[in-house]
């Protein structure tokens, strides 16, 4: 129930944050922790505070996860929204944040462990178990997937079958163009992009793969990290119920976003500083899109980012939206976390 006034509230767009562990890695010792939770009635599980050279700042979210929250107790917070999308609902997931903030772990989770999976194959599992109980009563499902990344404001088919033909450099895709076009149905079609049709959770976990080797193909080549693009996972969903006629279409995006961090400014020239341009570009144009929405503008800038293009439909009208900030509890990442959090705020 309350998450009903929130949604009434905010026109359908949620903030989250979390928070990973500490690892071995991160810079301890240094400093004192930046990270901290209030534990009053009205902030309890909503707050957090990030101290920074000893000055507080204060943040409140629709939720905000702690590092011992486990994957089950993030998926819990979202399978409502799963669900609206075997609804007929347009849904977006992303996840925002700095490289090694979690976005990753949290969308796709830690792999070969099973309870430490992530939103995506728990999301996966959902949809084809809920299928089969919606068929007792009557209702008929099909599911299509496709995959994505943009890089440089340029789209790479992660599931194409030939996938030697991606050029950074000359920002080509074998001569595709991936045009977005969108229907007056408020359907998207991505011109050359594979759409597969799957029937089970495992047909997808084997999507998955091979769009994650896909991936790591484009970046030897291309000499960059899979942190530099936007992942877009895809879910479409048409359900026709035999006896009543009724039909629903919905559709589920899992964004995982390129890293958020600002590079320093001498040290970025040439392909990188490009590179850096175009994530500040899209990442801005996304946070300008959602800020315009929730305050009900007349005019949503959609147009400004292939990512924002892309996901028009799926934004704003009666579609949900949840935002991801992850953030880093390493004292050495404080600075950044400010931004994320700064970022999550305006759009909350
Ligand atoms: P990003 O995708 O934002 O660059 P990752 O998801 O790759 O970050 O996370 C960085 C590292 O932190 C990985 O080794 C990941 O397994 C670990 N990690 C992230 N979040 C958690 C978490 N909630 N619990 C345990 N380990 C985590
Ligand atoms: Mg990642």
């Amino acid at each position: 129930k309350l998450h009903n006034t929130i949604l009434e509230l905010k026109g359908n767009i949620r903030v989250f944050c979390r928070v990973r562990p500490l690892l071995s890695d991160d810079d301890v010792g240094t400093e004192t922790k930046v990270v901290s939770f209030p534990t009053s009635m009205e902030t309890h599980g909503r707050g957090i505070d990030l101290s920074q050279n000893g000055q507080k700042h204060s943040f409140t979210f629709d939720k905000v996860f702690s590092p011992e929250a486990s994957q089950e107790d993030v998926f819990v917070e979202i399978s409502q929204l799963v669900q609206s999308a075997l609804d007929g609902y347009k849904v977006c997931v992303f996840a925002y944040g700095q490289t090694g903030s979690g976005k990753t772990y949290t969308m796709m989770g830690k792999p070969g462990t099973s309870d430490q999976r992530g939103l995506i194959p728990r999301t996966l599992e959902q949809v084809f178990a809920t299928k089969q109980t919606l068929q007792l009563q009557g209702w008929k499902y099909e599911m299509q997937v496709s995959m994505l990344e943009i890089y440089n404001e340029t789209i790479r088919d992660l599931l194409s079958s030939n996938r030697t033909g991606f050029d950074a450099s000359r920002a080509e895709n074998n001569g595709k163009q991936y045009a977005i076009k969108h229907d007056a149905n408020g359907n998207t079609h991505v011109s050359d992009l594979t759409v597969v049709d799957v029937r089970s959770s495992k047909e997808v976990s084997y999507l998955l793969e091979q769009a994650a080797a896909s991936r790591s193909v484009g970046r030897t080549q291309m000499n960059e990290q899979s942190s530099r693009s936007h992942f877009v996972f895809t879910l479409r969903i048409s359900g026709i119920n035999e006896s009543t006629e009724q039909q629903v279409q919905g559709i589920l995006n899992l964004i995982d976003l390129a890293g958020s961090e600002r590079l320093s400014k001498s040290g970025s020239t040439g392909d990188r500083l490009k590179e850096t341009q175009a994530i500040n570009k899209s990442l801005s144009s996304l946070s300008d899109v959602i800020f315009a929405l929730a305050k009900k503008e007349e005019h949503v800038p959609f147009r400004n980012s292939k990512l924002t293009y892309l996901l028009q439909p799926c934004l704003g009208g009666d579609s949900k939206t949840l935002m991801f900030a992850n953030i880093s509890p390493d004292p050495s990442s404080v600075g950044e976390s400010l931004c994320s959090l700064r970022f999550a705020a305006r759009v909350n």
